[in-house]
């Protein structure tokens, strides 16, 4: 692949729900200080970052409504009460952030919901990034909501593209970038065939480029479905899955005109790049 995906990586995140469970702490010797908001709770180091932690506080709250806006989700009732906020936790910097949680260098931060073993939801992530609050956050917060909101079953049920389409779709200037970067590959022919996209997920990938490739593929087909059919139609496709639907399935249901399977889909989503 001839063509420059890096900035596309910069806020990749890390699966935990899908790899072994992670074992991470505050340093034994400094736990943590705590600030709330309504859906948030913050834990940060040091009491010289209370500032920054009521910044992260406003702007998840923020996204919050962004994303319930996004997949429908603000349709419904409000599912995160007081009493089971997201607990944001903030390393001090990176060293700290990849000394606790294990996770791998290109990791910025990451969203679980595993509640054996974090008893609640959880972002984790480091101070000092200057992507953090554009990029990082609003992404993790997207993938909570999906989470809480479609259920995190199987991958038929909601395919891992999927989810990072949504998840960038939050990250500020990015989706304009990415159209642009996808638009000469897919017309050349040169993206990831549908049939090996449907199913993959990129834990443990090594191709950097590769997994660029995935994860902008993924955001442009989100991209796609709401710029082309809107935002109804995108709600329906998000409550079928709800409802507990397959992916394909509730596909054909969402957009009973268009598609009628992933072919369809991949077929359309070509000829739209065609159009532009
Ligand atoms: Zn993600």
């Amino acid at each position: 692949m001839g063509f420059k995906f890096t900035v596309i990586l910069v806020s990749a995140c890390f699966f935990v729900l899908r790899s072994a469970p992670l074992v991470f702490a505050a340093d034994p010797g400094k736990p943590f200080l705590e600030a709330g908001s309504d859906h948030f709770r913050v834990r940060f180091s040091m009491e010289s970052e209370r500032g920054t932690a009521q910044t992260v506080l406003g702007r998840a709250e923020a996204f919050y409504i962004k994303v319930a806006d996004d997949i429908g989700y603000s349709r419904y009732e409000d599912f995160w009460t007081w009493d089971h906020r997201v607990v944001i936790t903030m390393y001090p910097d990176q060293y700290a952030y990849a000394r606790f949680t294990g996770s791998p260098s290109w990791s910025k931060g990451f969203a679980s919901r595993d509640t054996r073993v974090f008893k609640e939801h959880t972002i984790v992530s480091y101070d000092g990034q200057e992507n953090f609050l554009d990029e990082v956050l609003p992404h993790e917060i997207a993938h909570l909501m999906l989470w809480d909101y479609i259920g995190a079953g199987s991958t038929s049920r909601m395919p891992v593209w999927f989810e990072e389409g949504v998840a960038q779709l939050q990250e500020r200037e990015k989706s304009q970038k990415v159209f642009e970067a996808m638009r000469p590959l897919v017309l050349r022919h040169g993206y990831i065939p549908f049939p090996s996209f449907e199913g993959m997920t990129i834990t443990g990938e090594n191709d950097a480029q590769k997994v660029s490739l995935f994860y902008a593929q993924s955001l442009s087909i989100v991209l796609f479905l709401i710029q082309k059919y809107g935002k109804d139609a995108f709600y329906r496709l998000c409550a079928e899955l709800r409802n507990g639907r397959s992916f394909e399935p509730a596909l054909a249901r969402a957009y009973p005109s268009a598609f009628g399977s992933l072919d369809a889909l991949e077929g359309r989503w070509v000829r739209y790049f065609e159009e532009q």
